[in-house]
């Protein structure tokens, strides 16, 4: 038997995740927060006794469930915690849909979705976002999928879909509607649908704590969402998937550390106004993002991309995506690592 035989036969045509590996000294391709990690919950870290690491969590991260709901005016049995927010997407899909069930996602956007739906034997369709980087209603509501998910502000493009579209297509569909909020704390200025969602009973709002708050390496997602759906993610996720550290840093952050979140959120998107004035200034078009992150369409983005990791600088290449071809992502950091990025692009432009 080889080793392609082991794995069930759908799981040979699902990509696996690999990131390409770089040694660039600026490396701005995950969209983390390079402006730093929240204080309190690397305090809350460095606190741990012996029986944290001795003992086994709590199953759901009761601690962190209750700290989420009180700030949000949610039932405790209305949100769902995990091993980041990719493990609450996971379960969501196979808490919601049999093998064989249509997953509508839009295209491009987040590129885990279609993997996991896969995972979980459901069949991704790709919906192109309208040419201002919103999801397509009326296309995603024409699929009849039983999942369809949203992602705003959108992974790669850093553009909206607004709340009133994520109401409809919650309204005018049968599906569960999953919005996945990864980048919302870089956008107050939006509609936070969170507390919202449990009256929706169909809608399942998704955040991490990867992004704004600093905490990648941790782990640690949540879902909030009406109370049977709340708990059939949580049942198809499984026991103990927020480690006993993730959870006492998790709630640390959202304790002590709200102004410090907000304040580095603002800065990423102070620098990411900032780099978008100045491509402009190079003749590129970078998308309207809303996240920490700048999307900006060009010719060539392999290309491009390699160019500027010989100038130690890596980014995200996206090449051939429905609506907006070859694009760059670049992650926000401190303006002076950018300012190298946006001097590095016009050399190599010039
Ligand atoms: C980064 C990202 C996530 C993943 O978050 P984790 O909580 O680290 O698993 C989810 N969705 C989108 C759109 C992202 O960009």
């Amino acid at each position: 038997m080889t080793s392609l035989e082991i794995g069930r036969a759908s799981l040979r045509d699902v990509p696996t995740y690999s990131p390409d590996v770089t040694s660039c000294a600026v490396d701005l391709r995950d969209n983390i927060n390079l402006f730093g990690t929240s204080p309190s919950a690397l305090a809350a870290v460095r606190a741990v006794d012996a029986t944290a690491l001795s003992e086994y969590p709590d199953v759901a991260g009761r601690t962190l469930v209750d700290a989420l709901a009180t700030q949000l005016g949610v039932s405790p049995d209305e949100i769902v915690t995990g091993c980041g927010s990719d493990d609450v997407l996971d379960a969501a899909i196979r808490a919601v849909a049999e093998p064989g069930a249509v997953l509508a996602h839009p295209s491009p956007s987040f590129s885990m979705v279609p993997i996991f739906a896969r995972l979980n034997g459901l069949v991704p369709v790709a919906v192109p976002l309208t040419a201002d980087g919103s999801a397509d209603a009326d296309a995603m509501l024409a699929t009849g999928a039983r999942i369809i998910y949203l992602c705003s502000p959108n992974n790669p493009t850093g553009t909206i879909t607004d709340a009133n579209i994520v109401r409809r297509i919650v309204r005018e569909s049968s599906a569960i509607v999953i919005l996945d909020g990864a980048y919302a704390e870089f956008a107050p200025e939006l509609e936070d649908l969170r507390s919202d969602a449990p009256a929706l009973e169909r809608l399942l709002v998704v955040r991490t704590f990867s992004k704004a708050w600093g905490l990648a390496g941790l782990r640690v997602g949540y879902g909030v969402g009406g109370r049977a759906l709340a708990q059939a993610v949580q049942k198809s996720r499984g026991p103990y998937k927020l480690n006993t550290v993730a959870e006492r840093a998790a709630v640390a952050a959202l304790t002590h550390d709200d102004a410090w979140m907000r304040a580095q959120a603002s800065a990423a998107v102070e620098c990411r106004d900032r780099a978008v004035r100045e491509l402009r200034t190079l003749g590129l078009s970078p998308l309207d993002s809303r996240g920490n992150f700048v999307c900006v369409p060009v010719t060539n983005a392999r290309t491009m991309a390699d160019a500027l990791a010989t100038r130690g600088i890596a980014v995200r290449a996206f090449t051939g995506l429905p609506v907006f071809g070859d694009v760059l992502r670049i992650g926000m950091a401190p303006w002076p690592v950018i300012a190298r990025v946006v001097r590095a692009i016009g050399e190599i432009l010039a």
